[in-house]
């Protein structure tokens, strides 16, 4: 048996890459495994949100990844030839970040190797060739069996990171499952390279378009003059046949033609089919066995949180491991990296669920009525509100062990990132926290010594900012934060008291064991994502069978007469006391603009 390693990381795609850099940059030195013999040409994810770039950024990703990727904010919805949806999101000279980059998935993870790689021998031993076949765990760590090229050997680890994908061994190996839903809906994704022909790079989807009517079609622009096209196509066709030239050419040709108005020529340089799958395990830790990304969750690509919300597994797990492994933290911390993240799949899967409604509708009454919606979208904003896709955002960790949750919401709320504002240095916030240990940020216009003094006899990293630095929706209104090292706030504070400061940073480091919030099965994930009385009424309409919807023009009259009550209660909103302290999670509106 090889020496034991004291962390094994299985899987070097995206997550298994970056939770090895987060590792190797705190002096872990992680054993990174993958089968491959490098970086696969595989396109997959392209659509990266301002979250992830923050951790890229944060984890001093080459500078090439920002240079490559193609911002974007922006994008239209058309149902067959009207234009019947425009979104902008939010994003100025002000914002260090795009809503979201285009770039494809090979050179993401290129620059996270080469990332990796710049951190030298010492930081980290990448294992091509290498394949984990089986995993044993006692008390104290484990043990996997893998293959290499030289033949089948031991590895006997301390943690072992499992971010070895959908199919995953060692998820297999230890008897875990993921639960939820798989859909029917299948979609054939291809690159293609087009010749000197521009097109704006946003997000453009065409529902029942001229060129394919029945079909949806969602295209993306990529760096290198390379677009994404995704066509949604008849499940009766075998696999084959519409990854098929004899396929997919014309297909193509015709929407870009016909639709588009382009007509240069263009290769299809990658292909693949697509099923929206909303699956997750129940439990993203056992014992020594941490899993992240794909390995751990699969969230439909109709919300782009497949790959993003991976990077945020990796940000979140690996300051908590490397803590544990140097002693400084209790093992507890690792039970809220299931608390933290499969909180956050549930919501990426809820919103994401509400976007398969109209990008893949699970049955034809669900179809008839997303056409329906799409016919009075022009003349509805609740329809339009319906079809607006839902963007991806940081999750809040409300019901974390970790977190000194107080309840009280507004800005800087615990749980939630910590934005990365300006600071009159011309850094940004982010830059100067710390990433070994927690940070006392002091949100004060005058130099704090004494609160500088608590912070190192804590031995906390110390930050003083004022005020006026935050705009005035995210300036806190309390004194100090205890800010993490994945810049998620584990409390706020309203003066430095010893004691009360004490118990935050013990909580934070899982050392105060805690109650959290009660399992919620994936299958019920509609109980953990609000949703708007819009979204309820056609949600309850999809399900309710005794009520005929033969087609789509006794479907628009159904919803124009059911959707009346939510026009006059936006006409006439009830006063906050009628709305009571408690709203049903099911009523209360948190719709985003955003990208799919
Ligand atoms: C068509 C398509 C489009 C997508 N678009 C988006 C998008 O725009 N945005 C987004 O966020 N997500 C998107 N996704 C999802 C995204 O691609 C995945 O969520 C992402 O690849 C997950 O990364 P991962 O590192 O967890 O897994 P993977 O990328 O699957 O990497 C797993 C790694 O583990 C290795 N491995 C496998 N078995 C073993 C073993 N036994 N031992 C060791 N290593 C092993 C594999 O070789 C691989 O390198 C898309 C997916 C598809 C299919």
């Amino acid at each position: 048996m090889s020496p034991r390693q004291r962390v094994v990381v299985a899987g070097a795609g995206p997550v298994g890459l970056t939770v090895a850099i987060e590792l190797g940059r705190r002096g872990l030195k992680p054993i990174l495994l993958d089968p491959r013999r490098e970086i696969a040409w595989s396109s997959r994810a392209i659509c990266i949100s301002r979250r992830s770039q923050e951790i890229f950024r944060r984890i001093g990703i080459n500078e090439g990844f920002f240079d490559k990727a193609l911002p974007w904010s922006s994008g239209k919805t058309f149902h067959r030839d009207h234009l019947v949806f425009q979104f902008q999101m939010p994003f100025s000279d002000a914002d260090r970040f795009a809503p979201f980059v285009n770039i494809q998935q090979l050179y993401t993870e290129r620059f996270l190797l080469d990332t990796l790689e710049s951190l030298g021998a010492d930081a980290s031993e990448i294992r091509w060739g290498h394949a984990i076949q089986s995993v044993k765990q006692d008390d104290g760590g484990g043990v996997a069996i893998v293959s290499g090229p030289n033949g089948q050997y031991e590895l006997a680890f301390d943690w072992l990171v499992a971010a070895d994908g959908a199919r995953s061994t060692v998820r297999a190996s230890l008897g875990h499952a993921l639960h939820g839903t798989s859909y029917e809906g299948r979609y054939v994704i291809a690159d293609i390279k087009v010749e000197g022909a521009v097109w704006p790079v946003e997000r453009h989807v065409w529902f029942d378009p001229v060129s394919n009517p029945q079909s949806t079609i969602i295209v993306h622009v990529q760096p290198e003059g390379i677009w994404r096209i995704d066509i949604q196509t008849n499940p009766s066709l075998e696999d084959n046949t519409v990854l098929g030239d004899a396929f997919l050419e014309p297909l193509i040709a015709q929407h870009l033609t016909v639709v588009m108005g382009i007509t240069s020529p263009f290769e299809i340089i990658w292909r693949s089919i697509y099923r929206a799958h909303a699956l997750s395990m129940d439990r993203y830790r056992d014992q020594r066995v941490l899993f992240a990304g794909d390995a751990a969750h699969l969230v439909p690509i109709f919300g782009v949180r497949g790959l993003n919300s991976g990077i945020d597994d990796a940000h979140n797990l690996a300051w908590k491991l490397a803590m544990v492994v140097q002693g400084r933290a209790d093992q507890q911390l690792l039970d809220s990296y299931t608390e933290e993240r499969r909180g956050a799949t549930l919501e990426n899967l809820g919103n994401a669920i509400k976007s398969t409604w109209f990008m893949s509708p699970p049955n034809l009454r669900f179809r008839i009525l997303r056409d329906a919606v799409l016919c009075l979208a022009e003349s509805k904003i609740w329809a339009r509100e319906l079809i607006n896709p839902r963007q991806s955002s940081a999750h809040t960790y409300r019901a974390s062990s970790v977190v000194t949750y107080d309840g009280d919401g507004g800005p800087a709320e615990p749980g939630a990132v910590i934005p990365s504002i300006r600071l009159p240095d011309g850094r940004y916030l982010h830059e100067v926290l710390a990433t070994d240990r927690l940070t006392l940020l002091s949100i004060s216009a005058e130099a704090d010594t004494n609160a500088a003094d608590v912070a190192a006899s804590q031995g906390l990293h110390f930050v003083c900012v004022a005020p006026d630095s935050f705009d005035e929706a995210s300036r806190p209104s309390c004194a100090f934060l205890l800010i993490r090292p994945d810049e998620h706030i584990a409390a706020r504070l309203t003066s430095l008291n010893a004691l009360g400061l004490k118990y935050a940073i013990d909580r934070a480091l899982g050392r105060r064991p805690q109650k959290v919030a009660s399992f919620v099965a994936v299958e019920n994930v509609d109980q953990v994502v609000p949703y708007t009385p819009a979204e309820e009424l056609f949600s309850h309409l999809a399900a309710e069978s005794q009520l005929a919807l033969p087609d789509v023009t006794v479907a628009m009259e159904v919803l124009l007469r059911e959707m009346m009550s939510i026009e006059v209660e936006s006409a006439h909103p009830p006063r906050r006391e009628q709305i009571g302290d408690h709203p049903s999670p099911n009523k209360s509106n948190k719709g985003k603009s955003g990208a799919d």
